[in-house]
């Protein structure tokens, strides 16, 4: 085999012809000339059209590359321009580079599989780079993944869910696929706007496919999801019914602590104030003194006692097998209604009014917690890299890691 050739397959470079190396005097750069085969030339960048030519473009160009053992090692080319029809003045096609890219193929490729599995400061050691070239190198890899194959393919089930970034101030709506456990789609937002967005990409064709939606209660997803998806049965997350009842539940502690407080029983105030997590814990994951700040709260104050039962009787009907579930359900809601506490009559009306898509949730089995679990796994992805400071790294990153787009290493697909 020709020296040569062996250099092209050594750095991976199918379709196009090495010309020489050499180590760049004075650095630790080795530089190795190719050039394009002459089947390739004057192809636009975009389109691989073939064009007439414009001019020489910036002359000599260079593309990082995998290194060759420890040195930093460079493709150096002729990058001419050309006149396309469609995408006007633009520089040549290259097989070994994405267009606009000063890096291989090769090399975005190793570097987006490196930040799919470990921390930001590695690869960017590792690689010399900074972490907004890897950002960067991720968008390209994601966009091509994701052009290379139908993301929303047999998308049948679904589930819908936001996650906020920034300490709470801003959100990110995210779409997961039931069946692959895929993330599917996500984009900066969490409005009707929004969410408008993901069904106009899925297109009228493929909403009409959607079987099963799961989600919480939020309107600005029941509203779009009633309305884009007709065949779609919209499944209310069990977990967010629970945590409707730990707000009312919350509500009637906080209430009958102030009239406590405003009446001067300063014990029963401070016993209320100590009872806050024993009332939040499930029971079997309650300490011994917890239980015992619940058993004088049997007898100190029988309403907050009330509200409590009711949160947990609530949060057991959904570990019922489905009949028996739906039965304890209506007598739930009849107890809740005549509980005289507020905040219990107002969620039994908001249950009956979400009731079938409650119902539905228990009959086929579906919960938010692929998406709850989707989202855990975004925070890793934000705490593990500092330079998240917008809401596309963040995406771009989280579509690499969950939603099977990641390349393999080069070289052993
Ligand atoms: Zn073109």
């Amino acid at each position: 085999m020709r020296q040569t050739r062996v250099w092209a397959r050594g750095l991976g470079l199918c379709g196009a012809v090495v010309e020489g190396v050499e180590a760049e005097a004075g650095t630790n750069i080795l530089v190795v000339s190719v050039r394009v085969r002459s089947g390739d030339r004057d192809r636009c960048g975009i389109c691989r059209r073939r064009c007439p030519g414009f001019d020489l473009g910036r002359g000599r160009r260079r593309w990082r590359t995998l290194d060759l053992g420890s040195s930093l090692t460079v493709l150096e080319a002729d990058n001419p321009r050309v006149t396309c029809p469609d995408h006007g003045v633009v520089v040549t096609w290259v097989p070994w580079a994405r267009h606009g890219s000063r890096f291989t193929r090769t090399f975005e490729e190793q570097a987006a599989w490196l930040t799919a599995h470990s921390a930001e400061s590695t690869v960017a050691t590792l690689l010399r780079v900074t972490w907004r070239s890897i950002v960067s190198i991720v968008d390209r890899v994601v966009t091509a993944a994701e052009a290379a194959r139908d993301p929303f393919a047999h998308l049948e089930k679904i589930g819908i869910d936001e996650i906020s970034w920034k300490r709470g101030q801003r959100y990110i709506t995210v779409i997961v696929d039931h069946d692959s456990g895929r993330l599917v789609w996500a984009a900066k937002g969490r409005d009707e706007a929004t969410l408008h967005q993901f069904f106009d990409a899925l297109g009228e064709e493929r909403c009409r496919k959607l079987r099963r939606v799961s989600r919480d209660g939020g309107s600005w997803i029941v509203n779009v999801v009633t309305q884009r998806c007709p065949n779609a049965i919209q499944c209310t997350d069990p977990y967010h019914v629970v945590s409707w009842a730990t707000d009312a539940l919350d509500e009637v502690r906080r209430a009958v602590w102030n009239q406590a407080r405003r009446a001067g029983d300063l014990k029963l105030a401070h016993e209320l104030k100590g009872a806050r997590w024993a009332l939040w814990h499930n029971p079997e994951n309650l300490t011994e003194h917890q239980e015992a700040t619940l058993e004088s709260l049997a007898r100190l104050n029988r309403p907050l006692f009330r509200a409590y039962l009711l949160k947990e009787s609530l949060r057991l009907v959904f570990h019922m097998g489905r009949r028996r579930a739906i039965h304890e359900l209506n007598r739930w809601l009849q107890w809740a209604r005549r509980s005289r506490l507020q905040p219990f009559v107002k969620l039994a009306r908001t249950i009956t009014k979400y009731r079938a898509s409650i119902e539905a949730a228990l009959r086929y089995r579906l919960s938010n917690a692929l998406v709850e679990s989707t989202n855990q796994k975004i925070r890793l992805i934000m705490r593990r890299s500092f330079g998240f400071h917008s809401a596309e790294a963040i995406i771009v990153m989280a579509k690499l890691c969950l939603g099977g787009l990641c390349p393999p290493l080069p070289d052993r697909s």
